[in-house]
């Protein structure tokens, strides 16, 4: 199985995502930090690539209503504040795993 490709998306708490990855790496995202990280074009300017939302804007209780796959090398997360745009590619989401 390749290593970066997730093997399991579950979920650590009521506001914590687990990914466990191909190569067995634990990585456990906060929902709210996560969708902070969203990087499509609403969240994101085009130009500078400077993040246009905020955390405090962020619902405290924001939840995860979907996750879909999307090809071979992102999820796409459809979130409770009605956001749906934004595609997390694995690259990236390896990248925000401490
Ligand atoms: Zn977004």
């Amino acid at each position: 199985m390749d290593e970066s490709v997730p093997k399991l998306i579950t979920r650590a708490s009521n506001n914590d995502l687990k990914i466990v990855w191909g190569d067995d790496r634990e990585c456990v995202y906060n929902l709210r930090k996560l969708r902070s990280m969203c990087q499509c074009a609403l969240c994101r300017h085009g130009t500078t690539n400077e993040k246009s939302i905020k955390l405090e804007d962020i619902p405290e209780n924001i939840n995860l209503l979907k996750i879909e796959f999307i090809g071979n090398y992102a999820l796409h997360f459809n979130w409770s504040d009605n956001h749906s745009t934004g595609i997390y590619s694995y690259d990236y989401l390896r990248s925000l795993c401490e």
